[in-house]
């Protein structure tokens, strides 16, 4: 029989366990059901047991892993908790979150365990024992593996399942030993950008992205970037969207062209960006291309607003099109909001 564990961590509250974690939980669930295998939850975190609150109503054995050492992300101590569990669990089946803090471990914690560990995963199924999808070529090929080295690892990656919504009793928690090696390394704070001057947000309910036509010439001959960027933002904070951009447009800061400051190749979404997980698109002033669109394969429901109605978003690459001037549909669209 299978032995399945979900490892999880808690989030810097330190009281609650990060959504991507509560999301691999009822990944794990629904799996160890599917497969009859037993389940094991692993919690890393300073306080493990206040976090189990969340998983109330699990019917699985919960593992911890407490203390200060672990409040922390570092790869010394986060590294041997998840060995540590592993081990205690006798996992043949591991899932993670195939988030910053477990993504940098867990190629170590297989190795050190004899096993395997695939990234990316973006769903699982019962068919010949366990099956795992993921994507590969940019999105553009997708593969389901099956593997017969144990234990094997999963990262799920984030917003690819429901979060697990606690009903009943909190479950017991068993507290796991880890021995832990000479600590180099501490994190003395985190230095970041406001909540609300970071504008990639990946949990964010819609991504807006920005096309090159921002910082061109508009009607009357000249070019906007100041009031784009202020509409941009805008709307940014009035609907807490996660921004994208077309390569166009990020690429024009290194052809000294009029940019928008906040804009970086990291908002950059496409064949060579990003594929990010939004509910709801609406982009702007962009003319969707295939090498752009294919950034958008995972975005639900698509609007476009472009000049050219005989753009790529035209031709069946949105759900709707508003052939339109962006900058006087943004400043209604903000104003509404603002008026919410
Ligand atoms: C190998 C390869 C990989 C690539 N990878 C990517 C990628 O990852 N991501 C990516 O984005 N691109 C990628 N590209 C480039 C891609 O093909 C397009 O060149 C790019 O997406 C075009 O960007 P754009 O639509 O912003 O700019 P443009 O093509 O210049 O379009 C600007 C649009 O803005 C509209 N516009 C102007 N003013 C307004 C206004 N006031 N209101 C409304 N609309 C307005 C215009 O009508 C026009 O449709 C790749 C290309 C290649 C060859």
């Amino acid at each position: 029989m299978e032995k399945l564990l979900v490892l999880t961590y808690v989030d810097e509250s330190g009281a609650a366990l990060t959504r991507a974690s509560l999301e691999s939980v009822a990944a794990g669930v629904e799996m160890a059901r599917a497969l009859g295998a037993s389940l094991a939850i692993g919690v890393v975190g300073a306080q493990g047991a206040a976090a189990a609150q969340q998983l109330g109503g699990v019917n699985a054995r919960v593992l911890a892993v407490a203390g200060e050492d672990f409040a922390q992300a570092r790869y010394a101590s986060d590294a041997a908790a998840c060995e540590a569990l592993v081990r205690a669990a006798e996992a043949t089946l591991v899932f993670a979150p195939a988030s910053s803090r477990f993504a940098r471990v867990m190629p170590g914690v297989a190795y050190r365990l004899g096993g395997f560990v695939d990234t990316h995963i973006t769903s699982v199924a019962k068919g010949e024992g366990l099956e795992a999808s993921r994507w590969f070529y940019r999105q553009r090929v997708e593969a389901v593996v099956r593997r017969e080295t144990r234990p094997w690892f999963l990262l799920l990656e984030a917003g690819t399942h429901e979060a697990w919504a606690a009903s009943g009793s909190a479950p017991e928690v068993e507290t796991i030993a880890v021995s832990l090696p000479a600590l180099r390394t501490n994190v003395s704070g985190i230095r970041a950008p406001k909540q609300d001057e970071q504008t990639i947000r990946p949990d964010a309910k819609i991504l807006l992205v920005a096309g090159a036509g921002w910082t061109k010439k508009q009607a009357d001959g000249q070019v906007h970037a100041a009031e784009a960027e202020t509409l941009i933002l805008g709307f940014l904070k009035a609907a807490d969207a996660s921004l994208g951009s077309s390569k166009s447009l990020v690429d024009q800061s290194g052809e000294n062209q009029a940019v928008l400051k906040f804009m970086t190749h990291m908002n950059q979404i496409g064949q060579t960006g990003a594929t990010p997980r939004h509910p709801k698109g609406l982009s702007t002033c962009c003319h969707g291309e295939e090498p752009h669109v294919v950034g958008w394969r995972f975005i639900n429901e698509r609007r476009a607003i472009s000049l050219d109605p005989n753009c790529g978003w035209a031709r069946g690459k949105a759900d709707v099109l508003y052939v339109a001037d962006a900058f006087k549909v943004m400043a209604k669209v903000n104003a509404l909001l603002a008026e919410k």
